[in-house]
């Protein structure tokens, strides 16, 4: 049974680390999946903003006109559901050498031509340079400034594509581009929110959340309400880049079909972004809640295991003691029937005796009436005591309580031995010590048990020395003591344990074929138990051996007790 819960245990300590790496995995990769398609969605409210400015044909006609920007930022207005999303929308002409940044006005759409402001600075020197790139027709032989560039960090929140869709227009027309900038508030404030609750949704309550920016990463742009949670940092259980709005992306929104579809099996561009998005388990990291799992479930199949162990061993312990009861009641039967066939017999042959010749003769006839006698008190005390203990275990045991005088209650015993006395030829050393308490007890049983000790150490302790003592002395306040000892040759240490299970007999009492029925002890420990005491044996074999009953004294308060 240890072998199999120690294989056990070990299989399932392995199931659950496996488990747990499985569930880790799993976590992440549904988080790392979510927190995709959230920045695919994030990419697609710039992509869909954008590219309802720029030509709807593709490729786009060089020659066409493009309709004016403010009824574009109009249609714009009226379908779209980010009405905060840009901050600003500005629309580069070339004028002369220059470019000139001509801003929308965000309430009517009006263009106003405006100073460039300072955080445009970088995006003004892209487009100066592409213009030079342009005018001086060089484009595709280097890349700065090359159609289709990455996203600058340093550009912010800034966006630019040309107003006719084409990197490279038609040399007799002047260059003009759309910038638009995102506003960080809108996305701080409505977009994030709104899409951390589509793509996260309830499970949201249980992650931090950070978005900083790629180009300043000690700027955090965003945060989920933990103040007192440190920053993310490095330390994210998976992350994104947000805010991609590729040049080919935009215009292959407005593409018809047939050219969407050849454009579509370009390869992806690789991810790209300004933001980062970073997410982490608020109890420090998803791996430790699969830790905290894993911990619980190893505690719950250990202790699954110990309860099973501990069952075992008591059901392993229970058919011991079963076993040992069926062999004491065997040997009981064994031994009753001989100890109950044995005085028959005499009884028998006595009888059988006194109606012969024999019967004539006054001696012979008191020889075997006294035979008669004996051997039939000891059937009577055999019969007695199986009685006993039959009523004492089926629960009915009837006692008679009153306050006892021990000194009294030894003496009844002692007297009611002496023929066995007598005939072991013992002394009995009798020690009581004066004014002792009263006990409440049965004094039928009380006695009862008192004699079984003294019949025990006439059996099979006076032996050699012929003596046995009996001793009675208060134990504290509240208790008497009663001793029976004798000299004889004891109990070995490892029958002590079983002495006053019912139908145990010693080995040399079976060896050397001395009357009993094993139900002595049985009986004493039951009587002693009912009257709220205690039975204890000492033995030093071939010194003392002594057996102790110990019954609470009949004193205020504890009479009630024990009175039933
Ligand atoms: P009975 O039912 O007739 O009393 P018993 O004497 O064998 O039979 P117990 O009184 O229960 O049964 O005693 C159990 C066993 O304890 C005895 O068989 C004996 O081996 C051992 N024993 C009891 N008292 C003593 C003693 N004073 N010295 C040595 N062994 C003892
Ligand atoms: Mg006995």
């Amino acid at each position: 049974m240890l072998v199999l819960c120690g294989v056990l245990g070990v299989l399932q300590y392995r199931w659950i680390d496996e488990s747990s790496r499985a569930e880790s995995m799993r976590l992440r990769g549904s988080l790392q999946g979510s927190l995709t398609r959230l920045s695919a969605d994030f990419n697609a409210t710039l992509i869909n903003s954008c590219s309802l400015f720029l030509p709807r044909v593709f490729p786009p006609d060089a020659s066409s006109v493009p309709p004016s920007p403010m009824s574009l930022y109009r249609r714009w207005r009226e379908s779209t559901q980010h009405e905060g999303l840009f901050s600003a929308i500005g629309v580069v002409r070339v004028e002369g050498d220059h470019l000139t940044l001509h801003l929308l006005d965000l309430q009517t759409g009006d263009e106003r031509v405006s100073e460039w402001p300072e955080s445009w600075g970088s995006m003004r020197r892209y487009l100066e340079e592409r213009l030079t790139i342009l005018r001086e027709g060089r484009e595709g032989q280097g890349r700065p400034g090359g159609r289709f560039r990455p996203p600058n960090l340093d550009d912010g929140f800034l966006l630019e594509f040309p107003v006719r869709g084409r990197p490279d227009p038609d040399a007799r027309q002047a260059p003009e581009w759309y910038v638009f900038e995102v506003s960080e508030s809108y996305i701080r404030k409505t977009l994030l929110p709104e899409l951390l609750n589509h793509h996260i949704g309830s499970g949201l309550a249980d992650y931090q959340v950070e978005v900083v920016s790629r180009h300043r990463p000690q700027q955090i742009l965003f945060r989920s309400p933990d103040q007192d949670l440190p920053a993310i940092g490095e330390a994210s259980d998976a992350s994104v880049f947000l805010f991609d709005a590729p040049w080919d992306l935009v215009f292959r929104r407005n593409a018809p079909p047939g050219i969407r579809e050849a454009l579509r099996n370009r390869p992806a561009p690789p991810p790209t972004g300004r933001l980062e998005l970073r997410v982490r388990h608020r109890s420090g990291s998803l791996d430790a809640v699969v830790a905290k799992t894993r911990t619980r479930n190893l505690l719950v199949t250990g202790a699954i295991l110990f309860l099973m162990l501990g069952a075992a061993a008591a059901l392993a312990s229970y058919a011991r003691r079963a076993q040992r009861l069926a062999t004491l009641q065997m040997n009981f039967v064994a031994g009753v029937s001989h100890e109950l066939r044995t005085p028959l017999a005499v009884i028998r042959t006595a009888a059988y005796n006194l109606r012969g010749k024999l019967a004539q003769n006054p001696a012979q006839v008191e020889k075997y009436g006294a035979l008669i006698q004996k051997e039939s008190e000891r059937l009577t005390t055999i019969v007695e005591d199986v009685l006993k203990f039959a009523s004492q275990n089926s629960k009915h045991a009837r006692f008679q309580f009153e306050p006892l005088s021990m000194e009294s209650l030894i003496d009844a015993s002692v007297a009611a031995s002496q023929p066995a006395i007598e005939a072991a030829q013992v002394t009995v050393d009798r020690k009581i010590q004066p004014g002792l308490p009263l006990v409440h007890g049965d004094p039928i049983a009380l006695q009862h048990a008192i004699q079984n000790l003294i019949n025990n150490a006439l059996k099979y302790g006076a032996g050699e020395q012929k003596w046995i003592g009996i001793s009675a002395a208060p134990d504290g306040e509240r208790f008497v003591e009663v001793r029976v000892s004798d000299r004889g040759p004891g109990i070995p240490q490892e029958e002590i344990g079983s002495l006053f299970d019912p139908f145990f007999r010693g080995q040399r009492a079976m060896e050397d074929q001395i009357h009993g029925t094993g139900l002595g002890l049985a009986l004493v420990k039951g009587i002693v138990e009912a009257h709220s005491g205690s039975v204890a044996v000492s033995s030093q074999p071939g010194r003392l051996t002594e057996f102790a009953i110990r019954l609470p004294a009949a004193g205020p308060g504890i009479s009630q007790d024990f009175t039933q």
